[in-house]
């Protein structure tokens, strides 16, 4: 990633008005790790801290991948720890008719494209910096509606920027590091980057607080608010737990399930991996008093520069 500290090169975005609002959007993929905790603690302690509100979005709009099952767990894991949100929760797949219809808008407009290239074909093209860079095979090509596409964003230069109060300010040109990406896949559904992209702002989050391993697609959301002429919210971006074998925790890499029965100790063990120097008695304590010394102490700014850490064994 290109990590440049000139304003000039940094797209500046506008400080979020009015209260603070963020959110937690898990995948329903599988049970809540250490990994998952960590990043809906952050989450948590941000808004609350902030006086805001807290929602939680199960983004259920990967059939291949989700379970009902795991949708059904996490938000019972979260009011073990105590980490309540605000107002129902929101389910992604409710909001597929508006992200199908700004694909095709996007189609339409000649800012994306039909790619048919399959996996095959693509594994010749060039590393980038988050996977391939897409060669472009489909760009000049007009292919049938019927055939079986994705739909790309036609990616142009230019340079996109974040400020993250963790990660420090992040700019890359889009087409040079990532290249086009998939805003509806193959199989049907609307890709996460372009669900994420709309519903961040449609749903009026003032912050998203995601793990740093999500940092490039914040940049090719933040592309396509752009493109869309969206206002962005703002991002911090918290690192990343890995195990032993320094890989990310996931359903993946076998990480174990939040145990329910012991949230104090997961919690402590949460606030120390996110460097806030929770005092050692905390854990025999009862969540609700755990988070409430959590937000009053509150400081990211204690993980400046920090993308990844060694997970805590729970
Ligand atoms: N649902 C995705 C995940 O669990 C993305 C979350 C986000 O956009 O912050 O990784």
């Amino acid at each position: 990633m290109s990590s440049y500290h000139s304003p000039l090169t940094t797209d500046r975005l506008p400080p979020a008005a009015g209260p603070y609002s963020g959110r937690f959007a898990p995948s329903p993929t599988g049970p809540l790790h250490f990994g998952s905790l960590v990043t809906a603690l952050g989450g948590f302690l941000q808004a609350r801290r902030a006086g805001g509100t807290w929602s939680l979005r199960i983004d259920d709009i990967d059939p291949a991948r989700d379970s009902k099952a795991a949708a059904d767990i996490i938000p019972r894991q979260l009011e073990a720890l105590g980490l309540g949100w605000d107002g129902p929760i929101v389910y992604q797949s409710a909001r597929t008719a508006r992200h199908r219809e700004v694909a095709e808008q996007l189609l339409a407009q000649g800012l994306a494209f039909r790619c048919a290239c399959t996996r095959r074909q693509l594994s010749a093209a060039p590393a980038g910096a988050d996977g391939p860079i897409y060669p472009g095979t489909c760009r000049r090509r007009a292919r049938a509606g019927k055939t079986r596409h994705a739909i790309r964003v036609r990616v142009e230069p230019g340079v996109v920027g974040i400020g993250d109060p963790v990660q420090g300010e992040i700019a890359c040109d889009v087409a040079a590091v990532l290249g086009d990406f998939v805003i509806r896949r193959a199989d049907g559904p609307v890709a996460y980057q372009l669900a994420a992209a709309l519903d961040d702002v449609d749903e009026g989050y003032t912050e998203v607080v995601r793990g740093a391993d999500l940092l490039y697609s914040t940049l090719r959301q933040v592309y396509l608010h752009r493109l869309l002429g969206l206002i962005s919210p703002a991002y911090l971006h918290l690192p990343i737990a890995v195990n032993a074998k320094g890989e990310k925790l996931s359903k993946q890499t076998h990480a174990p399930p939040l145990d329910s029965a012991r949230p104090g100790p997961q919690l402590v063990a949460a606030l120390d991996f996110l460097a806030q120097q929770p005092p050692a008695e905390l854990g025999t304590y009862a969540p609700a008093d755990i988070l409430a010394w959590a937000v009053v102490h509150w400081q990211p700014g204690r993980l400046r520069g920090i993308s990844r850490r060694p997970a805590a064994a729970v």
